[in-house]
């Protein structure tokens, strides 16, 4: 894909630098958030490297026309962010950008202590989207920039996408049916719907990213193949292969990979957020 423009001055909020103060180094609490990182958004640090390095690709080196190298992925960040939101807003009426907060090692939250090892994740009560920028380089060294570049931006378009869902109010629908769901497996499907409707919201931000933002953000041939790989990479089928694992369908919390591929494109091939209703379809 192809972006362009430094920083915006988007609602962002910078806290590279801070170091991770508090982090305890690992043990059981690591383990435990390195968990909710995978409720959150379906990848496990070890997984992720599993997937990235499985995609393989080598993509073209492409960047930002502004900003020092250092800071290219502060200015993607921005940059993506502002075209997400510029997005939502021609889509839900009242929309309100949530904040983004990039920070490397480790930073509290609303939702707990963040940690690098969780991966991006949404946090609804603070609505702020957490992007760990070492996860970005990590993603960026497997991947190749050019393809790195989209499967980010699909990240980030997903966790809006929770915000989207938390402004709508359709996080806290699920929450309350999840409460009183007969079971574990009740309660996951519940979950797998609102994971395919961030990822149909993330087609929507695709479809439409060109059309806003002066033009700063333009999909290539290509990059919906690329983002279709990564869904379909992540769907909680092929994470539980991979782990060595039978496949539970009871157990997905996110949707199968043909799901995951399914809901990205219909949004991408409608651009419209009504068809993302992932709760009837059920
Ligand atoms: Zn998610």
């Amino acid at each position: 894909m192809r972006w362009q423009g430094g920083r915006r001055g988007g609602n962002i909020e910078d806290r590279r630098g801070l170091g991770g103060a508090g982090i305890a180094g690992g043990g059981i609490g690591a383990l435990v958030l390195a968990a909710i990182g995978y409720f959150v958004f379906g990848i496990d640090p070890q997984t992720t490297q599993q997937i990235t390095s499985q995609l393989g690709g080598v993509g073209s080196a492409e960047q930002g026309t502004q900003g020092s190298p250092e800071d290219q992925a502060g200015a993607f960040v921005d940059v993506i962010g502002t075209n997400v939101d510029d997005v939502w807003k021609t889509k839900l009426q009242g929309y309100e950008p949530p904040t983004v907060v990039i920070y490397e090692q480790g930073t509290s939250t609303g939702c707990g202590f963040g940690q690098a090892a969780m991966g991006p994740f949404y946090c609804p009560s603070d609505r702020r989207v957490y992007l760990d920028l070492s996860f970005w380089r990590q993603m960026e060294s497997q991947l190749g920039a050019s393809a790195a570049d989209f499967a980010r931006a699909y990240v980030i378009a997903h966790e809006y996408g929770h915000h989207v869902q938390t402004l709508t109010g359709a996080s806290q629908q699920v929450q309350r049916a999840q409460q009183r769901a007969s079971g574990q497996a009740e309660a996951n499907r519940y979950s797998v719907a609102l994971e395919l409707q961030a990822d149909c919201y993330a087609g929507v931000w695709a479809a439409n990213a060109a059309a806003v933002s002066n033009g700063a953000v333009a999909l290539e041939a290509g990059d919906i193949e690329e983002g279709l790989r990564t869904a379909s990479a992540i769907g909680d089928d092929t994470l539980q292969r991979r782990q060595g694992g039978q496949v539970v369908p009871e157990g997905f919390t996110h949707g199968s990979s043909a799901q995951r591929a399914e809901w990205l494109r219909r949004g991408y091939q409608t651009g419209d957020p009504a068809a993302c209703d992932t709760f009837s379809a059920f």
